[in-house]
């Protein structure tokens, strides 16, 4: 193909011209500080409060229970730092799974060495945690569980209404990392049980860099950035008003298109899905139907490496990810793949493939195409596969 087929849609997704257009005017006529008292500061500050009103109603809560950020790692970082560092009279437990992204794992990881300990759940062959673990897991010294809404490499959707349940019924405060669900599946804090949640515009059509946090009013949390009042003195700093605008926009237009686009996406995501699974030696990575997220894809092939497939895909101008090693210059292979139980072998030769509103039929039967024949002619030069084909299953 000539275009670009961008499949990379949970790492970032483009910005809707709708949303830019909504953007511009805060970069240039509108560019009063929104904490300024004269008139055109006025223009800026309705623009923020618009903003947190749709935030706020595509995720039922209230509009000052929104808190603007920098990204989806800063407010993944405030809610587990936060809450830690605010109950810390109370208890010094944190209870969170083996799959977060890594804004939570590492901030978690932070909070071991400064006093806190850790469960890190563990999850089934799907990715999903087990609710009675979790429940066996809470101790009075539990001041905080944090278990994401869904997976950004597999696709799983956690139960996330019963985990709230749970949280409510022995009083510890419940974050979810929902990154990946809000714009993309239906998000009701209030009938979910959620005491905190974290979102980035990046990831439904907005902008980069910048998220929100939703805090639960009267759930204790640290303040995250010292200094003016913005935020109402919780994240201080000038806000990213354009930024912001973009957030609000694009959070509207997801939720307004959510069940029509959707339909679509399930119908070439389960497509693709059939498709890879007639190459030999193949696995799906995460739950079917619609326990999984409408766009997401993961596969792993046998015997190579996803690093290769990702440098093939290149060159016929598809855009992938891997949860292999080298993607990322570290030495392991994704965590959660080896949380849901693959070998190092197998986790190396994962794909990702994660598909948005810019993707058509014709995209998917192009991808469908070239795939197989990447997959023969890297198994063909690996030394894993000639082993097996002498050897048969090891
Ligand atoms: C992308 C992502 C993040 C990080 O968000 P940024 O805005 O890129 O910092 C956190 N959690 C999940 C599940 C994500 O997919």
């Amino acid at each position: 193909m000539e275009k670009v087929v961008y499949m990379d849609y949970a790492a970032t997704t483009y910005t809707k011209p709708e949303v830019l257009e909504e953007m511009i005017p805060y970069f240039t006529e509108h560019y009063g500080n929104p904490s300024s008292v004269y008139s055109i500061s006025r223009d800026t500050r309705k623009a923020i409060d618009l903003s947190r009103d749709r935030v706020s109603k595509a995720i039922n809560c209230e509009r000052n229970e929104i808190f603007f950020t920098g990204s989806g790692t800063e407010a993944d970082n405030w809610a587990v730092k936060g809450v830690a560092f605010a109950n810390f009279t109370k208890g010094n437990h944190i209870i969170t799974s083996k799959v977060e992204h890594h804004a939570v794992l590492h901030a978690c990881e932070y909070l071991e060495k400064h006093g806190f300990e850790v469960t890190y759940l563990d999850v089934d062959e799907e990715g999903f945690i087990n609710l009675e673990e979790l429940k066996n897991a809470i101790t009075d010294k539990t001041i905080l569980v944090s278990i994401m809404f869904a997976n950004n490499e597999i696709g799983t959707i956690q139960p996330i209404k019963e985990i709230g349940q749970i949280c409510r019924d022995k009083k510890v405060i419940f974050h979810t990392d929902a990154v990946q669900a809000v714009g993309h599946i239906p998000v009701d804090v209030k009938e979910m049980n959620i005491d905190i949640l974290s979102l980035a515009a990046h990831k439904f059509y907005g902008p980069k860099g910048v998220g929100a946090l939703y805090i639960r009013r009267g759930i204790k949390i640290d303040n995250l950035i010292h200094g003016g009042a913005q935020e109402r003195a919780k994240r201080a700093g000038t806000e990213n008003v354009a930024g912001i605008v973009g957030l609000g926009k694009a959070l509207e237009i997801a939720v307004d298109k959510m069940e029509e686009n959707n339909a679509t996406l399930i119908e070439l995501r389960d497509k693709l899905i059939n498709g890879l699974m007639e190459i030999p030696h193949t696995r799906l990575n995460g739950p079917k139907g619609d326990k999984r997220l409408p766009g997401n894809v993961n596969v792993c092939f046998r015997f190579i490496e996803g690093e290769g497939i990702l440098l093939s895909l290149d060159d016929a101008n598809i855009c992938a990810s891997s949860g292999s090693a080298c993607t990322s210059g570290a030495l392991d292979p994704s965590h959660v793949l080896l949380a849901i139980g693959l070998n190092h072998e197998r986790a190396h030769g994962s794909l990702r493939l994660s598909i948005g509103d810019g993707n058509s039929e014709e995209e998917v039967n192009y991808v469908l195409n070239v795939l197989p024949g990447i997959i023969d002619r890297l198994r063909n030069m690996s030394p894993l596969w000639h082993d097996f084909i002498k050897k048969g299953e090891s």
